[in-house]
């Protein structure tokens, strides 16, 4: 059996030099945050959930407390959550104003008749829910109301905002094993800043922002969610662990990504056996990766690829 492994990402995007300290501090924080749980025999799907919730919170992300602002300067949040041993989904999409989408989200994947909910339905659902007072509106960040100022004086798009926009942002995700064998994949995000209200990326949709398939593996995505949708990133990468271990097969189907569908973002993966990759392609991405042996995390200055 393989040992318990997680990784988290804190997004792809061009994050200033001295934000990233906070990322990387962030995301190692989140990996000791699911690596409690793992260590304690937890599943990965706790893991995962803890993690992002951990991110949610911190307020330096683009999900949840730190979430980027749409162009009519409101709140949409997006959340996926999927367990590798069930292959059962919880996602939410365009949630206005909410603290821990993720929350909805894995409250959904108990819910034998739904997958996805999007918009107020969604908070209708966690209204009726023991999940609601933990889910708590959010005002938008101070840091993110100054974005929104700025964006709005130049009639920056959501195109132009991550070709050169000088703030940090970062949609959340986590992925994990368990000491069982069992995968988990989990993301959460404010989306692109500036989004038309109604817009939505990869990140609920399952297979593209998000998955896990205990025959394969699990990932969580993050970056310009419309080059993602295109070739489902999240699956493509977990299909690709038949063919060998995470890091090699990771900079193939990375590859594809970039090439076939003018990619941009960042990827995490975590096969059934073996340790997991990370692989971006924006100027830094932020990650955390826990193992029994200790936990890492990082916000490098390059691309590696
Ligand atoms: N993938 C997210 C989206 O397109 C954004 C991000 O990862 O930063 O909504």
């Amino acid at each position: 059996m393989a040992a318990p492994e997680a990784w988290v990402h804190g997004g792809a995007w061009d994050i200033p030099i001295e934000e990233r300290s906070a990322h990387a501090e962030g995301c190692r924080r989140a990996a000791e945050a699911a690596g409690r749980i793992l260590a304690a025999g937890g599943t990965a799907l706790a893991a995962v959930v803890a993690a992002v919730e951990f991110l949610e919170a911190d307020g330096t992300f683009d999900a949840g407390d730190g979430a980027v602002l749409t162009s009519d300067g409101t709140i949409e949040t997006d959340a996926g959550v999927m367990d590798g041993a069930s292959l059962r989904l919880g996602a939410v999409a365009a949630v206005p104003a909410c603290r821990h989408p993720v929350r909805i989200a894995r409250r959904l994947l108990d819910e034998p008749e739904l997958s996805i909910l999007a918009g107020p339905g969604a908070r209708r659902f966690a209204e009726k829910t023991d999940v609601w007072k933990e889910v708590l509106d959010v005002a938008g960040h101070p840091r993110e109301r100054r974005r929104f100022r700025q964006l709005s004086a130049t009639r920056k798009t959501v195109r132009i905002a991550f070709e050169g926009d000088p703030f940090p942002k970062g949609t959340v995700g986590a992925v994990a094993r368990d000491a069982r064998g069992n995968t988990a994949a989990a993301v959460s995000t404010g989306g692109t800043p500036m989004k038309p209200p109604g817009r939505v990326g990869d990140s609920p949709i399952v297979g593209c922002g998000f998955f896990a398939d205990d025959a394969l593996g699990a990932a969580s995505c993050t970056g310009f969610g419309e080059t993602i949708l295109r070739v489902q990133l999240a699956k493509e990468a977990c299909r690709s662990l038949v063919e060998g271990n995470a890091e090699t097969v990771l900079a193939s189907a990375f590859d594809d990504f970039v090439r076939r569908a003018n990619g941009v973002g960042g990827v995490i993966l975590l096969g059934t056996k073996g340790p997991g990759a990370v692989r971006w392609n924006t100027p830094t991405m932020a990650w955390g990766r826990w193992t029994p042996e200790g936990c890492v995390a990082e916000c490098p200055a390059t691309a590696n690829r």
